[in-house]
């Protein structure tokens, strides 16, 4: 059944959804969540499989076209390539991926692929051993390098993409082994930069080591130029001059691009988040699991999205980090 296309009050056509599927994670990254660890949700608190099938079939029919899966970090819960085959299947879905830590690729990757995922960033904050488990706790790169190298083995996953968060004191240091492996390999690098979402609410402007001094540090050594950005795009992506490859930059904090933003989340407990930065959720599972019919969660689901944010305010006065950590909203 096709439904009106979703639009926020500012006039933007919601197209993209992310779903957090649980909120545990088997890294422990600084950037986001402490050293033992965050309370986990109960499993009576997530939704299910079914549960989220539904919001996802709702949301396509009222337009959602693009539908990416994050955590936590998605391939611990139990059954993943099962959801994912539960969801490739749905009607107007166009792009269905994954955000993942790698560290169980190397297991899933066939299954994810038979199941319908068709594009995968996979988060790797270091290309050096000591470096990479300093920043996540786990000794883990070799064998997330060797889950990459399984899911690249699959030419229907494209574009495979490797994202970096950027921390200054840390990332200057990686700028150019990753150009380096930008140029070499056939994965597109992204830098993200580091945002106001960690467990730790350690976050200040200072840590943010920002794309434009990334851009400088890699373009003394490997020239860049700029390719047009695409609508709703997060990242500005550059080709290496030399023609060697490609690399992104995704710089919420210093260059938002919250204008054309068609993005909103689905929590692992069933609320609706309409910007990263949300102070303000909307409950979805309750309505769910007390018999709602399709068109009142719909009903929900524009009036929520009319409430859509504007945009975000970090680094303004008065900017209030959301008491919700990246881990428990997912990338
Ligand atoms: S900060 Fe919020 S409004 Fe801005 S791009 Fe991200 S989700 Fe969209």
């Amino acid at each position: 059944m096709r439904r009106e296309r979703l639009f926020d009050g500012h006039g933007r056509r919601i197209s993209d959804l992310r779903v957090s599927v649980t909120d545990r994670c088997n890294f422990r990254c600084q950037y986001c969540m402490p050293a033992e660890g965050l309370p986990w949700l109960g499993r009576a608190d997530i939704l299910t499989f079914e549960e989220i099938e539904r919001l996802v079939r709702l949301l396509a029919e009222m337009g959602v076209t693009d539908v990416r899966l994050t955590g936590g970090e998605p391939l611990v819960r139990r059954d993943f390539p099962r959801l994912v085959s539960m969801l490739a299947g749905t009607e107007g879905l166009r792009d269905l991926s994954l955000t993942t830590n790698g560290y169980l690729l190397e297991r899933d990757a066939d299954a994810l692929v038979e199941a319908g995922i068709r594009r995968v960033n996979v988060s790797i904050d270091s290309l050096q051993r000591d470096r990479f488990f300093q920043l996540t706790r786990r000794d883990a790169l070799p064998r997330v390098l060797r889950g990459l190298e399984a899911l690249a083995r699959h030419p229907e996953v494209r574009p495979i993409k490797v994202n970096a968060v950027a921390i200054r004191g840390f990332t200057e240091q990686e700028a150019l082994p990753f150009a380096e492996f930008a140029r070499r390999t056939e994965f597109q690098v992204r830098f993200i930069e580091f945002m106001p979402l960690d467990g730790d609410r350690a976050w200040t402007p200072d840590a943010v080591l920002t794309g434009r001094e990334l851009r400088e540090l890699i373009g003394r050594v490997y020239p860049l130029e700029e390719l047009p950005r695409e609508p709703s795009a997060t990242a500005r992506v550059f080709r290496f001059a030399d023609g060697r490859g490609e690399i992104g930059f995704i710089d919420p904090v210093s260059e938002p691009f919250c204008a054309d933003c068609n993005r909103i989340r689905l929590t692992a407990d069933g609320k609706l988040r309409t910007c990263l930065f949300s102070l303000h959720e909307t409950d979805l599972r309750e309505p769910l699991r007390s018999g709602a019919g399709d068109d009142e969660l719909e009903r929900i689901l524009r009036d929520a999205v009319w409430r859509k944010e504007l945009k975000h305010h970090v680094g303004e006065p008065g900017f209030r980090q959301p008491p919700r950590s990246m881990s428990a909203i997912g990338g």
